[in-house]
């Protein structure tokens, strides 16, 4: 094993220490594509791991008692103007009168700061914030979706190290997305408008499948019938479709970030399905299948990285390439070609 530098060294106690400066840097070392970026990343992604297993396998009362065992990862979609912002801002503001800390990652998958982005962090959450123990993070840069979202899964391990117990994955409803934070998270809020009929009908069948929970959110004012009606139909909705857990059926409650109604009940569900999903293992088995699934998402991205750098390689898809765009030989065939002569190569070195 290579030797942990100094540098990563410092990041972890920085962590260690609740330290925002470090976490914030720690975080951006993960989102970086310098390779000696990513390097460290893992060194520091270790040595938390290995610490947080020594004192989840310690019998030491004292390591115990001043460590939270639970961490709870929560995924927030819903399409722009449904109100998520508002939202994590009273939410939030709910969680930390719990004596919970809680960090807000992005996952944002639009192209321009317009349309369906997620906006500028300063202008969101003013209150949230500002609170000693709440964490917001900007949205990172753009760049693959998979990439983006593996990278947050990363962040969140940083955010608990940091002592953020709860973490909120906040992203909007419109494209893949949320299939992809679905994949970091152990439990996916959906956000939908006080709207029925045929705007249920428009929505992903997709997304309201994976759904562990979805809020109606605007419940008040003149829009509160509409609202009652909205739930009424998602609730028999979700009736219909296969449920994720065999231990949890979704919920839909309403509620108004603005009045604050309902917020207390969205928490108390999350923590009902917390302890459910604790208490029969599914939590564990849930996260060790997403470690799993990310693996292999990340060879995948890996070999065709090594493939792509490899020159011998280079020259031979440029052939092929051109066999296929002539229609000389059948992409399968150019493709099982090259990669035969890539793992030749490979066993030779
Ligand atoms: P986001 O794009 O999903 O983050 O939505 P925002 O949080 O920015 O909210 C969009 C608009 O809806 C803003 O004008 C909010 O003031 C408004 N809004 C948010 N929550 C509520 C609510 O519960 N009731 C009402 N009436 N308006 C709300």
């Amino acid at each position: 094993t290579a030797e942990i530098s100094e540098e990563v060294r410092q990041y972890y106690e920085g962590i260690k220490n609740r330290n925002r400066y470090y976490l914030a840097k720690a975080i951006t070392l993960v989102e970086s594509t310098r390779k000696d970026h990513k390097e460290k990343a893992q060194q520091l992604l270790s040595m938390i791991l290995t610490n947080t297993q020594n004192i989840s396998n310690n019998n030491n009362y004292h390591h115990h008692h001043h460590h939270k065992p639970t961490t709870y990862r929560i995924g927030l979609s819903g399409p722009p103007g449904v109100g998520k912002s508002t939202f994590i801002e009273r939410f939030g503001m709910y969680i930390l009168s719990q004596n919970h800390r809680v960090s807000v990652l992005a996952v944002d998958p639009s192209s321009s700061r317009t349309g369906g982005s997620i906006l500028a962090d300063k202008t969101r959450m003013s209150e949230l914030s500002q609170q000693e123990d709440a964490y917001i993070r900007p949205s990172p840069s753009r760049g693959a979706l998979g990439g983006v979202a593996r990278n947050t899964s990363e962040a969140i391990i940083l955010c608990e190290a940091a002592g953020y117990d709860v973490c909120i994955i906040e992203t909007v409803g419109v494209g893949q997305s949320e299939i992809m934070v679905a994949d970091i998270v152990d439990m996916f809020v959906l956000m939908v408008p006080p709207a029925g009929g045929d705007e249920i009908q428009g929505l992903k069948k997709g997304i309201v499948e994976i759904s562990d929970l979805v809020i109606v959110n605007k419940a008040d004012g003149p829009l509160a019938n509409s609202a009652k009606e909205a739930a009424a139909e998602y609730t028999s909705a979700l009736k219909y479709l296969n449920p994720v857990s065999t231990y949890w059926k979704p919920r839909v409650i309403s509620i108004s970030s603005k009045t604050n109604m309902g917020i207390e009940n969205v928490w108390n569900t999350i923590m009902e399905f917390f302890k459910i999903m604790n208490e029969s293992g599914e939590l564990q088995r849930r996260r060790g299948d997403q470690r799993t699934l990310w693996m292999w998402r990340q060879i995948k991205s890996i070999l065709l990285d090594r493939l792509k750098e490899d020159e011998f390689t280079r020259k031979l898809v440029n052939v092929y390439e051109k066999k296929v765009l002539d229609g000389e030989m059948t992409f399968g065939a150019a493709a099982n070609n090259i990669v035969d002569r890539f793992m030749n190569k490979c066993t030779v070195i």
